[in-house]
């Protein structure tokens, strides 16, 4: 034996089992005198050692009972309330700012939900104040904007008492202004519920400078009277803020909203200063146009009380030339016939200019006259090209006219539209070269009828082509200017036009003949007569007419 050994024996029978250690004894010479033999019983050793067993496994269990709650204790304590704010953050960096955490610990982290709660709701309630400022900023420029789209005053103090009551919120706001002369606010407008007589209410503007001192203000019930306001103390309200309407240091008018003083805080009353500043631009560009309309009326008043009075004795002027190249008791040298042929030249010029002055007036305060009846425009463009050759130079050019066979019915004053087709011809032959070509063309469409007046002559620069339908324009170049004329034909085409409902344009280039197109809405339920499609010529319509008239002779 090396060493010594131990051993259980029968270790499955507790009673039998024993523990038998073996140990050998050296001799002084070291070889093994003898044997030391241990044998004990052991069942108490075996007792032990499953109590230890037992003992192991309980603290086993209960080591991983502990761990479950304490893992637990520590998933509720530390990792679900940071799952919670991270889900708290996600939510609001998506957006939803009515997003809150779940705190109930009362540690750090708990601390850390509540302030990121409190943060939230801030952000939220900031955000409805943003949210708020800027639909007040939105109605601030649509309606600034409403304000601003018209001239008319009545319409403007209109939508300006609305825009001001959607902006302050107030129970009723009125807008008032004055007309250029007035030293009191007598022109208002009210918007809210039911119904208020405002007819002669008058606010002295002295009264109103003195109280606000151009600036807007929120006036007590007791400074209404002394800003001549007496007329809202019989409104429900104890507060009026009222925002001058000026325009370089002088007052025009006033906006004024009424309600209680909780009503106005500081944003609503600086918005409506805003406000008040863009309605102020407005008024005073409705009053300047009201101011041009007015010069304009009374210059076309004058021009066609001028217009009239020269007319007469230029009629008279005619009618006496006539007399004197027809009568024949008068006998004239080739000179003196000759004058009286430029007088009678200049009288019909004239004649014409105060015409065309006469008709410009009527269009611009919108009283021409037009006798709407179905009217062929087919007809119009033959009878016009009788008379083509009789126009100055109207000898050498060519005119042409290509109509559909169909008549194009539209409803229409005949002598006006004539007017438009005379003055179109007209200036394409005046325009052209010699042995050019102009050509009239009409065409069908689904809804209208369209007119086409071109030529080959000098075309029109692309700057002119925007101008040449206004008034007195003429294209400064010396072939405009060896023709003539007064500038006012085109303007008064398209007054014509417009009149009717209808459109009127210019093609152009330089060098490249110029296309005057014009249409007008179709008579839907107009007569479709037959009629022979194709080209019409000046010199086929003349000899029809010389056959039509030699026929007429030899009836008579
Ligand atoms: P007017 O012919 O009496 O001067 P209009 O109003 O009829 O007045 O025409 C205005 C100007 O437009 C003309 O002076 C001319 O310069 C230009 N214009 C009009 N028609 C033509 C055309 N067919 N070709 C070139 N220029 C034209």
């Amino acid at each position: 034996m090396a060493g010594t050994t131990a051993e259980i024996l029968d270790i499955t029978n507790p009673q039998r089992a024993r523990a038998v250690a073996v140990s050998p004894i050296i001799g002084p010479h070291g070889g093994s005198v003898g044997l030391v033999v241990v044998e004990l019983s052991a069942a108490g050793l075996i007792q032990e050692v499953r109590l230890l067993w037992y003992v192991s496994i309980a603290i086993f269990l209960v080591g991983l009972v502990v761990s479950v709650v304490a893992s637990n204790l520590a998933s509720r304590w530390v990792t679900r309330p940071i799952e919670e704010l991270l889900r708290g953050v996600d939510e609001i960096a998506r957006g939803n700012l009515r997003a809150r955490v779940l705190s109930q610990s009362r540690n750090e982290l708990g601390a850390l939900g509540y302030a990121f709660n409190l943060m939230a709701k801030s952000l939220e309630a900031s955000k409805a104040k943003n949210d708020e400022q800027q639909a007040l900023l939105r109605e601030l420029h649509r309606t600034g904007s409403q304000v601003a789209s018209t001239l008319e005053l009545p319409r403007m103090l209109e939508t300006a008492s609305r825009g001001l009551r959607a902006i302050c919120g107030g129970e009723e706001a009125f807008a008032g202004a004055m007309g250029p002369r007035d030293t009191s606010v007598r022109q208002w407008s009210r918007s809210g519920p039911g119904r208020l007589d405002i007819e002669g209410w008058d606010t002295p503007v002295t009264l109103l400078e003195e109280v606000l001192r151009g600036d807007t203000r929120l006036l007590a019930r007791n400074e209404f009277a002394a800003a001549g306001l007496p007329m809202l103390l019989d409104r429900p309200g104890d507060y009026a803020l009222a925002a001058p309407l000026r325009v370089s240091d002088q007052t025009l008018g006033v906006l004024i909203a009424l309600g209680s003083r909780s009503q106005f805080h500081p944003e609503g009353i600086s918005l409506a200063a805003l406000f008040a500043r863009q309605v102020s631009a407005a008024v005073g560009n409705a009053r300047l146009f009201e101011q041009v309309r007015a010069v304009d009326r009374s210059k076309s008043e004058f021009l066609s009380i001028a217009s009239h009075e020269v007319r007469t004795p230029l009629t008279v002027m005619k009618s006496s030339l006539d007399i004197l190249v027809s009568s024949p008791k008068f006998e004239y040298t080739a000179d003196q016939r000759q004058l009286i042929a430029f007088c009678q030249e200049s009288v019909e010029r004239l004649i014409r200019l105060v015409k065309d002055i006469l008709d410009v007036s009527k269009i611009e305060a919108g009283v021409l006259s037009i006798q709407f009846q179905p009217t062929s425009l087919n007809d119009l463009i033959e009878k016009c090209l009788f008379w083509v050759p009789q126009l100055p130079g109207g000898q050498g050019i060519e005119v042409e006219a290509r109509l559909p066979s169909e008549p194009a019915m539209v409803l229409a004053d005949p002598q006006r539209i004539m007017q438009v087709l005379e003055n179109l011809i007209a200036n394409a032959i005046k325009f052209s070269k010699p042995g050019g070509k102009v050509t009239i063309e009409l065409k069908g469409h689904d809804r209208e009828y369209e007119v086409i007046v071109s030529d080959q002559g000098k075309g029109i620069a692309p700057d002119d082509l925007i101008r040449i339908f206004g008034k007195f324009y003429q294209v400064a170049d010396s072939a405009t200017r060896e023709q003539g004329g007064t500038g006012l034909g085109l303007a008064i085409c398209k007054g014509i036009v417009e009149a009717h409902h209808g459109k009127i344009w210019a093609e152009s280039a330089l060098g490249d003949g110029s296309r005057f197109h014009f249409d007008l809405a179709r008579v839907m339920d107009a007569p479709i007569g037959d009629r022979a499609e194709g080209v019409i010529s000046v010199d086929s319509l003349l000899s029809s007419l010389r056959t039509a008239s030699a026929r007429a002779a030899r009836i008579e």
